[in-house]
């Protein structure tokens, strides 16, 4: 039975890599996970910072449940009043500034961005599009075309055209931000370059020339969202508040949904010259939708964003070994540098026989990522960091 699911695995799902995990998980709990073979693994990915809460929460799980039996897909996002997507957007939108007053509901990151990509060159009427070196802003086609490493879209071109990519960080580069662009789409923390921090009040100097040359802002917080960096998000946390923000991993809490989020009048646009500017039938589900109230409404009421800041220092205060070059980030959104790429595979490998979880970044393979769900506990964070340290020793 065992060999069988492992046989059909790489058989009949298609591979992304040709050195999957093959973690075989039967159940999932809090920061848990325990395979078909009785082995427990703590999770410091969250699923890629989804698993918010840490799998299956209860109050995330009832919420299914509860919507579940009332109904599933009726229409296409945007046509009926449905109270999942309603009571989300009211509870989102009374704690956001002003101007992200309305949320446009879809189904991922990528789409988000795809999205507020779109929206941003018709409501300017611009034909350009500014990103970041080793962005990471999803895989369709849109949304590849803005990330900013060759290596991963050269293969797909041509992609979209008009795109001209300036180095995070740096201020000589701004300047390149003109009135033909329509938007600028960042992440404010990079997240796949190995978590790199906006440095300098970068973000202010960001948003101060976007609004010199009327161009919409685009926060990418489909990772750094709903508490991983201590805040809501980033851009509280930094205090630059953009025009349109991308959402989506943790907002389901483990189901399937992302919005962007934006002023009323911005997102308008979308209904006319064309009518229907972005149509996505499952965006929103009503089930999905109902797992994001659970979400909000829990991490609110049990103040877990609250206690994220003191959880990752308990992370970097006992991550400490000679063969650990830098650990990089905020919140428990950690890069944990090594001496050298073979060192991090090898690492990662071996630390997954142990019991703990990790993975590299995208873009940057000479680091592990620290990104459990924000629930962890002080002590379940000292027995992942006594594995991390005993199989460094051990390398
Ligand atoms: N933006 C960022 C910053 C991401 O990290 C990701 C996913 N890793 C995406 C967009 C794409 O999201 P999705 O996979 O849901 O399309």
């Amino acid at each position: 039975m065992h060999i069988n699911q492992r046989e059909i695995f790489l058989k009949h799902i298609g591979q992304t890599s040709d050195s999957p995990f093959m973690l075989e998980i039967e159940r999932a709990e809090g920061i848990y996970m325990y395979s078909t073979d009785q082995k427990k693994y703590i999770d410091l990915i969250a699923g890629v910072s989804v698993s918010c809460l840490g799998h299956c929460h209860p109050k995330v799980v009832k919420a299914v449940q509860e919507q579940v039996e009332k109904y599933m897909h009726l229409m296409v996002y945007g046509e009926y009043i449905e109270h999942p997507q309603t009571r989300y957007a009211k509870m989102l939108t009374d704690f956001l500034p002003s101007n992200l007053n309305c949320v446009y509901f879809v189904n991922s990151g990528s789409e988000a961005n795809e999205a507020a990509l779109k929206l941003s060159k018709r409501y300017t009427g611009r034909p350009k599009i500014i990103s970041m070196v080793n962005a990471y802003h999803g895989s369709t086609s849109g949304a590849m075309s803005v990330l900013g490493n060759e290596y991963f879209k050269n293969s797909f071109r041509p992609l979209l055209p008009g795109i001209d990519f300036i180095r995070f960080n740096e201020f000589d580069d701004l300047s390149r931000i003109d009135r033909s662009v329509a938007c600028v789409i960042v992440e404010p923390v990079q997240a796949e370059a190995g978590i790199i921090l906006p440095e300098n009040n970068y973000l202010q100097a960001l948003k101060n020339r976007c609004t010199e040359t009327g161009t919409l802002l685009i926060f990418d917080e489909v990772q750094t969202g709903f508490g991983r960096l201590g805040e809501w998000f980033a851009f509280m946390k930094y205090n630059v508040v953009p025009d349109i923000l991308c959402i989506a991993k943790a907002m389901g809490g483990g189901m399937p949904i992302g919005a962007l989020v934006s002023d009323k009048k911005i997102l308008d646009v979308f209904q006319s010259d064309p009518v229907l500017g972005h149509i996505t039938t499952f965006g929103g589900h009503p089930v999905s939708a109902a797992a994001a109230c659970a979400t909000l409404e829990t991490l609110k009421s049990e103040k877990i964003i609250e206690n994220v800041n003191s959880l990752g220092k308990a992370f970097t205060g006992r991550l400490r070994h000679k063969k650990i070059k830098q650990i990089r980030g905020a919140g428990l959104f950690l890069a944990v540098e090594l001496e050298n790429t073979d060192l991090n595979l090898q690492f990662i490998k071996k630390l997954r026989k142990q019991g703990v979880v990790t993975d590299w970044f995208i873009f940057h393979d000479q680091a592990f990522r620290i990104a459990p769900p924000l629930i962890i506990t002080e002590k379940q964070i000292d027995e992942a960091c006594e594995i991390i340290i005993k199989t460094l020793d051990e390398l």
